[in-house]
């Protein structure tokens, strides 16, 4: 530690007690002498906090098996966290859909379930975000008093230090909405917001099976195309706090017009509504459901129209790559199956770029969108804004 800014005592304290709890949580049991030897503190404060953290009834004690040939002697406990000591709240959220996750505080799931949004209206969705966590919170016999937090994924352009949504257009009146303060306010208890695609993200890097890539550029596929980049676990912040607009990254002067007002966007090709419209001709094709169906029984009309828009996503990942150089792509979609065949395609393409392959391993995968995976996410912001630095 550094001398330039005096700590008082309370706060080390305070910080100390957290740091044992969080390894605590994370290692799903510890003993006293192993969070001294990870921590460096004395074991007299270990000790002092393990009291004070049980008599809280934030940790418990686990029975263990006493070693081996060892009859007598104290035998080292493993205090786990108090799985009832708090419960979070993950929210994933779009034009369409509602996603929701209840986690205990050992991080095991209580509840997760996906409901269709009933109008796309901005106070309409924000009652129905409402009625929701309320719903699930009596079903699960979860205490309103014992939730630590909300944390919600929220789509279009957020300000997450203001707490709003800047813009997302598939919702009416979504224009600079307060929706932090709107829970906040229903549940009197801390909400923490982030744009959906970040939120996907650092889930998939957490939980999914992209883990074992320490760079990855996630990018999010539904009515809109989003991006966000992780590097060593850290999200990448831009300057005007919302994640990766890569959707508007034209490929194409000429190319089709966006609804953002400009050409050749890449979610003017790679959003739902876009691949809909160019296999509309396509027998009987109108959703994503059909559209896998489509790709899964090799219908040929289909996959040569993909092919078109697999060379948009070469086009827009050769990008990426010159700007982030990741060590792996994600696309996160409804439908695996349609983007894996995009992401086989447009690798195949820049395999043959010798400027991209040459330098760069070219890894894209896909993923389905999970709502559990979101939600959990979510709800992972409340947990680091808890154990984030300084205390509440
Ligand atoms: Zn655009």
């Amino acid at each position: 530690m550094d001398d330039a800014q005096p700590i008082r005592s309370p706060d080390v304290r305070v910080m100390n007690e957290k740091l044992i709890l969080r390894l605590i949580r994370q290692n799903q049991g510890l003993s006293q002498s192993e969070a001294a030897q990870i921590t460096g503190l004395k074991p007299p404060s270990v000790f002092r906090i393990f009291t004070v953290l049980e008599e809280r009834k934030l940790i418990m004690p686990v029975p263990t098996q006493a070693p081996k040939g060892v009859k007598k002697g104290r035998r080292p406990v493993t205090f786990v966290v108090n799985p009832d000591a708090y419960y979070v709240v993950g929210i994933d959220f779009w034009s369409k859909h509602i996603s929701i996750v209840i986690v205990d505080f050992s991080g095991r799931t209580l509840c997760r379930d996906v409901v269709a949004v009933d109008k796309a209206e901005a106070e309409a969705v924000v009652s129905q975000i409402v009625q929701l966590i309320r719903s699930r919170l009596k079903a699960t016999r979860t205490p309103q008093k014992r939730v630590l937090g909300i944390g919600i994924g929220c789509p279009g352009m957020i300000d997450f230090d203001e707490g709003t949504i800047r813009h997302y257009p598939r919702i009416s009146g979504m224009v600079n909405f307060p929706i932090r303060n709107k829970i906040a306010e229903a549940f009197r208890t801390d909400v923490y917001i982030h744009n959906t695609s970040s939120v996907v993200a650092l889930s998939e890097y957490s939980y999914g099976f992209a883990k074992e890539y320490d760079s990855l550029l996630v990018i999010l596929v539904r009515s809109g195309v989003g991006g966000a980049f992780i590097s060593d676990g850290k999200l990448f912040v831009n300057h005007n706090k919302t994640a990766l607009e890569i959707g508007h990254m034209s490929v194409n002067i000429e190319g089709r017009k966006c609804k953002c007002g400009a050409r050749g966007c890449i979610e003017a090709y790679l959003s739902e509504d876009a691949l809909l419209s160019d296999v509309e001709k396509a027998d009987g094709i109108r959703s994503i459901e059909d559209l896998e169906a489509a790709v899964i029984n090799g219908n040929t009309e289909v996959i040569s129209e993909l092919r078109k828009t697999a060379e948009v996503l070469a086009l827009g990942i050769r990008n990426l790559i010159q700007l982030f150089s990741p060590k792996a792509f994600l696309i996160v979609s409804r439908s695996k199956k349609v983007f894996e065949l995009l992401a086989d395609q447009a690798a195949e393409i820049l395999q043959k770029d010798s400027y991209v392959s040459e330098r760069e391993s070219i890894i894209i995968l896909a993923e389905e969108y999970r709502a559990e995976i979101a939600g959990k996410g979510a709800s992972d912001l409340v947990i680091d804004a808890f154990f984030g630095e300084g205390s509440r």
